[in-house]
């Protein structure tokens, strides 16, 4: 029986995890319902740079930024093109904007370089790994941008890990207990079930935002209370309360990367 490598998940066998991961997908499901996807999805181009900007900062902040960098460079020929200074300005809303309009302007000049013009719609006929790769060998691009391309623009049936999801992979018993998103994506890759990419990875980043924030954790009325393995779960537990409500516009806010 094939069995989880991590030493600490060591005595769930593979299978058991799987089971468990379903399990957990399946209940958020059922309290926050099935998230929404845009459609047409976005240009891979668009994602990959909205991905960028939403690095260490709010989804508002983010998408401000976005919007008013495609607002004054309605085109990436464009933003190549502009001064420093004035990418920097239009940024500026999501912070860190040196580092971040240095990246923009690096990975714009890397795709030129690599497909000849500003667009990656030639990804659309490879392989997952094959992207990966390719994205990957962009400068200023890690595993995580490359799978929130390929799950918020190419549809691919991917799971992308920040630091959120994997604090609730770890604090669920389902990954390793490392400081490192990226070894959780890894474990996760043979656990998620097939088609819920989407739903697990939006859900869970819904489900932390919520209840098992990053300090003071709702246990008191988390529904997957029973399946928890994080040491420090406060105790006490009351019976769930329903979590599922009506979208409002804070779902839009949060969820930048379906509203490029
Ligand atoms: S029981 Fe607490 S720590 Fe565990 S998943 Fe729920 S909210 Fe998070």
């Amino acid at each position: 029986m094939s069995r989880s490598t991590d030493p600490k998940l060591r005595r769930l066998p593979l299978a058991a995890l799987r089971r468990k991961t379903a399990r957990i997908a399946r209940l958020l499901e059922q309290h926050l319902g099935v998230p929404d996807r845009r459609m047409p999805l976005p240009e891979p181009l668009d994602m990959l740079v909205a991905t960028i900007l939403s690095q260490n900062t709010n989804d508002k902040n983010s998408h401000r930024s976005y919007t008013e960098l495609r607002r004054r460079y309605p085109t990436w020929e464009l933003v190549a093109g502009a001064r420093p200074a004035a990418v920097r300005s239009a940024i500026r809303t999501g912070g860190m904007a040196n580092q971040k309009s240095a990246r923009i302007r690096e990975t714009l000049a890397a795709v030129l370089r690599r497909y000849g013009k500003y667009d990656l719609s030639p990804l659309r006929r490879k392989s997952n790994d094959r992207i990966i790769g390719e994205l990957t060998g962009l400068k200023g691009v890690g595993a995580k941008t490359a799978a929130c391309v390929l799950l918020f623009s190419l549809g691919r049936d991917v799971f992308p890990v920040d630091v959120h999801v994997h604090r609730l992979c770890t604090r669920l018993g389902l990954a390793p207990e490392t400081k490192n998103p990226e070894r959780t994506y890894a474990a996760m890759k043979d656990l998620v079930p097939r088609g819920k990419g989407h739903s697990f990875h939006t859900n869970l980043i819904r489900f932390g935002r919520t209840v098992c924030r990053s300090s003071n954790p709702r246990c008191g009325v988390c529904p997957l209370y029973a399946l928890c393995t994080f040491e420090r779960r406060i105790e006490g537990k009351t019976a769930p309360k329903p979590l599922r409500r009506a979208p409002s516009r804070a779902d839009h806010d949060f969820m930048l990367l379906d509203n490029v």
